[in-house]
């Protein structure tokens, strides 16, 4: 039973003008029977029925369905109310063009959590529509889609059947069909209608309620003293009003007339009777709403029929996201590139052993690596790589190197210049690692030698047969075979330098055979080489002769001061120094440099030296001759010494008080051996770092870049180059990739948006015929999903493709800014499985606000007002 009380419904214009459509009705109806509701257009007929259907708000009083009231009820149960409840029939029929007639009709039964094939067929037939269950509303007329909007109230077999005007469109047969129809119904459950059509209420309605303006002016009843068909009463004939007589009754009433049997006439008119109000029936308690829902499958496979509309849409959508996404992600992977862990992965990759760093060294706020600047690594230096964390070993590269070549420098930019097509060899040695037998294995596997000296010196060193073939390559006249470069080894200056107790068996033809043959070939023009030089074999074979062979070995911890002590040396570089004298520097002139320091004979004392008097003339600019020596006075001066590596450098290592005792008739510089043995000393000194953990690169370059080293490997080198320019851009990828997420969002959140906007009409009917929040964000969540789905997938294929693309052109374009002619072919960014997941999620949480924020929206719209809102 529904009772209304005090009822009003007042419209608000955007104007701020009201409408009261209703003004405070009341009245109630029973569980069954057939309501007609008549008036003028505007009374307020479609009004009531929306509020009785719970699809709009009601204003003020009370709407009382079964005890409860309509506008307490939880969104629950009002979802239930409509769906299981009311069957509503709408004035403009509001089907869904999307689907055909059986799947509008359908939906309604699918709401129930039903599919009944049999049932659906009924309802066209009860509205005479057999047949025409595949056609589309637009291929059916005005009142063909009433009588669809009929069967699909009907279907669903409800307790409370709704109907806005369902005849207005229909001829006067089918009118009468329907309207039979549904006073059929009435006989079990309330019919409410509503109709312009008096005589058709006063044919059919149980009960007319008459609206004008708002307030009801008629409510009436059948008269139940009413019979429809003559009767002659004592001798009354009692004649209903307009009736059309039939035979029979003719005949009864010609027999009455004739046996004269009639004495008065009357005529019933009063069809109709005032409802007496104050028969209402108790309320009863309220009743349990059934609540029923569609199933998931039936609501994605509605999903999917709304998306059959969108998809080229969406398809759009997908590939703009994903562009955006996949380009979001690079810019994101420069953002937030991490050097260490390139150079770290990189290494891991590559063959590489260990990672070896040299000094750096400022020079007007620059750093330079050239590699020809080599420095003394204090104790100090290398305890801060362990005090950061670094676990593994490190092992010291000392400046004991042997000098075969024309004397240039290792530097990564040489690499191409270091082969020419017939020089198979590099042209210099890179110092002594002093290390221990496990490391040297690690490398070399289980050590074999090609050759050994007679005799092992502690203070000696074991070169690796590359370095012995390239020995012999460059200086085949002192070193015509393995065996003549063991022992005192000779330098091309004829100083002897070190002492080779053997040569290790590397394999390392072998190993880079394929690569050698290339380089071997002596047709190979500059523009080869450059092509050679980005082969991954070539840039193996490269780091190799840098990392491992041309290294020379020693296991000897004391190795420095065997060899100082095996007094390998007789001479002695002296770099940039100079003599302080009478508080004013004297530099010792390049020239000087050259010729050096030379072991002397002379008897002299700890701190005395002798100097040549040309060499002395040339220094203080005095004038001696070879005939007025004995004129020379001894003097004390400060001796200061710079590397002799350090070609730029005016730091000053080392200083000592030297006694000039005389100048003599020759070119040289005479240290008495005291002070020969201690610039020997200086002389050699750690220049390198070598560290055996890869897995800890990230903590050595971090140290090694606060301490001011740097890594001199091919590859960390090269990569260090190129990723402290990515670095560089880092900054400004940032503010691109703000910009571009700004940009998915809004389209993402603009596909929300305009979906459930364009949806709204749907939306709203799918809400007026009952059905849960959360099944109508199933059915257009579906298209949200797809779009995520296609998006993500597209994006991943688009990244995974992009990527090199985008790696080249980094790489490409750094190396115009480095201006280098030689770099590594590094994967500067490498996606994983890890960065795209954040990207597919964050473009997941994007499209679900997007598809929310309105859905909530809507959530507090009542149905009347998203439809009308679409009208
Ligand atoms: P009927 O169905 O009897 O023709 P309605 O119930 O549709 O009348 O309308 C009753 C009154 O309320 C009319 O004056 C109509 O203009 C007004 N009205 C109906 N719907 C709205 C609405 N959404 N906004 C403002 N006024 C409305
Ligand atoms: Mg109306």
């Amino acid at each position: 039973m529904i009772t209304v009380e005090n009822l009003t419904k007042i419209y608000k214009s955007r104007k701020k003008s009201k409408c009261v459509a209703l003004d405070n009705i009341s009245f109630t109806l029973e569980d069954a029977g057939f309501v007609f509701i008549v008036g003028k257009s505007g009374s307020g007929k479609t009004t009531l029925l929306s509020l009785l259907g719970g699809l709009d708000d009601i204003t003020s009083g009370e709407i009382f369905v079964d005890g409860a009231t309509l506008s307490h009820l939880k969104q629950n149960d009002f979802v239930a109310y409509r769906n299981s409840k009311i069957g509503y029939v709408f004035q403009d029929f509001h089907l869904i063009d999307e689907l055909t007639v059986s799947q509008n009709i359908s939906l309604s039964l699918k709401l129930q959590g039903e599919d009944d094939a049999k049932k659906i067929e009924n309802a066209l037939e009860s509205v005479d529509l057999k047949g025409y269950g595949s056609r589309y509303p637009k291929e059916l007329s005005g009142g063909e889609k009433q009588r669809i909007a009929i069967a699909r109230a009907l279907v669903k077999n409800p307790s409370i059947i709704l109907a806005d005007e369902p005849t207005g469109n229909l001829d006067s047969k089918t009118t009468t069909q329907i309207l039979s129809l549904l006073k059929n119904l009435s006989k079990d459950r309330l019919v409410v209608i509503v109709s312009h059509n008096l005589d058709d209420a006063r044919e059919y309605a149980d009960r007319i309620v008459e609206l004008s303006y708002g307030k009801i002016i008629n409510d009436l009843k059948r008269n139940p003293n009413f019979a429809n068909s003559v009767k002659i009463e004592n001798d009354t004939l009692v004649v209903p009003a307009h009736k059309t007589l039939d035979k029979n009754e003719l005949a009864l009433i010609n027999s009455a007339l004739q046996d004269e049997n009639i004495k008065k006439f009357e005529q019933i008119s009063d069809v109709f009777v005032p409802n007496d109000l104050s028969s209402k029936s108790c309320t009863p308690p309220p009743k349990k709403l059934a609540k029923k829902h569609i199933s998931i499958k039936n609501a994605l496979s509605l999903g999917g029929k709304f998306l059959k509309k969108d998809s080229i849409k969406l398809c759009v959508y997908a590939i703009i996201t994903a562009c955006l996404v996949a380009i979001l992600g690079l810019c994101e992977l420069i953002a937030t590139f991490n050097p260490s862990k390139v150079i770290e992965k990189e290494l891991l990759s590559s063959n590489v052993t260990s990672i070896a760093l040299g000094k750096n060294k400022l020079v007007d706020q620059n750093i330079t690596t050239n590699s020809s600047c080599i420095f003394d690594i204090s104790d100090d230096e290398i305890q801060k790589f362990y005090d950061n964390g670094y676990n593994g070993n490190i092992y010291k590269l000392v400046n004991v190197a042997l000098d075969y070549g024309t004397h240039s420098s290792i530097c990564h930019t040489h690499a191409i210049s270091a082969f020419s097509p017939t020089d198979a060899f590099y042209n210099g040695s890179r110092g002594t690692l002093v290390t221990t037998q496990e490391y040297m294995e690690k490398l070399f596997g289980e050590i074999e030698y090609v050759a050994l000296a007679d005799k092992i010196e502690d203070g000696g060193i074991y070169i690796t047969d590359y370095t012995a073939d390239a020995i012999m390559f460059y200086r085949p006249d002192i070193f015509p075979s393995y065996e003549s470069t063991l022992g005192h080894h000779k330098s091309y200056n004829n100083n002897t330098y070190a002492y080779v107790n053997g040569i290790i068996n590397t394999c390392y033809r072998e190993k880079h055979e394929k690569i050698k043959e290339k380089l071997n070939n002596p047709d190979l023009t500059k523009e080869d080489l450059k092509e050679i030089a980005n082969d991954k074999e070539y840039q193996e074979y490269y780091d190799d002769i840098l990392m491992r062979l041309s290294v020379s070995y020693t296991t000897n911890p004391n190795f420095v001061d065997d060899l100082l002590a095996l007094n390998a040396k007789t001479w002695c570089p002296i770099g940039n120094s100079y003599f302080e004298y009478n508080g004013k520097d004297y530099k010792i002139a390049q020239n000087l440099v050259e010729n050096a320091l030379t072991r002397t004979t002379l008897n002299l004392n700890d701190n005395e030296i002798v100097l040549g008097y040309k060499v002395y003339n040339n220094i203080f600019g005095t004038n001696y001759t070879e005939s007025n020596l004995n004129l020379f006075e001894p003097h004390e001066a400060t001796f200061k010494y710079s590397y002799y590596y350090d070609t730029n450098s005016e730091n000053v290592v080392y200083s000592f008080t030297v006694k000039i005792v005389a100048i003599a008739n020759h070119d040289k510089l005479y240290f008495s051996d005291n002070l020969f043995k201690q610039m020997l000393r200086y002389n050699t000194f750690t220049s390198g770092l070598y560290f055996d953990d890869i897995s800890n690169v990230q903590c050595v370059l971090d140290t090694a870049d606060e301490c001011g080293f740097f890594a001199n490997s091919v590859v960390t080198l090269s990569l260090s180059s190129v990723t402290k320019a990515v670095s560089v851009f880092s900054n400004f990828f940032y503010i691109i990739l703000i910009g571009l997420c700004a940009c998915a969002f809004v389209i993402v959140i603009n596909y929300g948006l305009k979906l459930v906007k364009e949806r709204r009409y749907e939306i709203g009917i799918l809400k007026a015929l009952g059905i849960r929040d959360i099944d109508l964000s199933l059915i257009f969540g579906l298209q949200i999903l797809l779009l995520l789905t296609l998006t993500i997938v597209i994006y991943i294929i688009g990244s995974v493709a992009f990527v090199d693309v985008a790696n080249d052109v980094l790489l490409t374009s750094i190396q115009e800014i480095a201006k280098e002619n030689y770099i590594l072919d590094v994967k500067i960014l490498s996606l994983n499985a890890k960065h795209l997941a954040t990207n597919s999620a964050l473009v997941a949480l994007i499209a679900l606000l997007s598809f929310v924020l309105p859905l909530v929206k809507l959530k507090r719209l009542k149905p009347t007002n998203i439809i009308k809102a679409k009208e």
